[in-house]
């Protein structure tokens, strides 16, 4: 934690003054244009990976990457859901998923989470990536977590169109939506091509989207 705390007085020393005039800009204001949702995972950052700066990216962070399905008692990702496309008018929404993902990980062995309630309870909102995974043969558990982080991204873009704003967005074309996976150990982000159901490179392909 002493690393936490130095760093931020290092923030406030030498960082703050450099950016003063953007974080008064921003002190009473915020215009981001793009919704970032991402594991909670340290290993994945969003502002690093996307090179954005403070007032850039809203971002939802959950173990997963997870959107649950629009329902009867919303949540604190629904409500920064619903916040980001009706209040903000984000213009896209990206979901981010990345390699050696502990809750795809999970799900992909059939971990046992009794110790865990919460986990597995949380969990279940992929539990259309896991039925379709489990139905599949794969070369190696590699491709099977492979394959399992690509469907949970897919089944996460279903799960946000249920929202109702995200519907209308949508349908109003205000809004667009990105499915990434992120490899931690290349630095590589693969995209959901929408056309056919295929993540490429996002290097490659730089104008897909979901
Ligand atoms: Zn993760």
């Amino acid at each position: 934690m002493r690393n936490v705390i130095e760093g931020f007085l290092r923030f406030q020393q030498e960082e703050f003054p450099k950016r003063a005039a953007l974080f008064k800009r921003l002190a009473s204001n915020q215009t981001p244009q793009v919704l970032f949702i991402a594991c909670s995972d340290s290993r994945v950052v969003p502002e690093l990976l996307t090179q954005r700066g403070p007032g850039d990216l809203f971002v939802i962070r959950n173990a997963g990457n997870i959107v649950p399905s629009h329902g009867a008692s919303p949540g604190g990702v629904s409500a920064s859901v619903e916040y980001a496309v009706t209040s903000l008018g984000v213009r896209d929404i990206v979901i981010c998923g990345h390699s050696d993902c502990g809750a795809m990980s999970a799900i992909a062995a059939c971990t046992c989470l009794d110790h865990m309630p919460a986990v597995a309870n949380w969990l279940r909102y992929a539990d259309a990536a896991k039925v379709i995974n489990a139905a599949q043969t794969h070369a190696s558990p590699a491709h099977r977590l492979q394959a399992l982080t690509r469907q949970n991204v897919e089944a996460q873009l279903a799960n946000i169109k249920t929202h109702p704003c995200v519907a209308l967005a949508l349908q109003q074309g205000t809004l667009s939506l990105h499915g990434w996976v992120f490899d931690i150990e290349s630095g590589h982000i693969d995209a959901l091509d929408s056309r056919d159901n295929r993540f490429v490179s996002l290097a490659e392909h730089p104008e897909i989207h979901a």
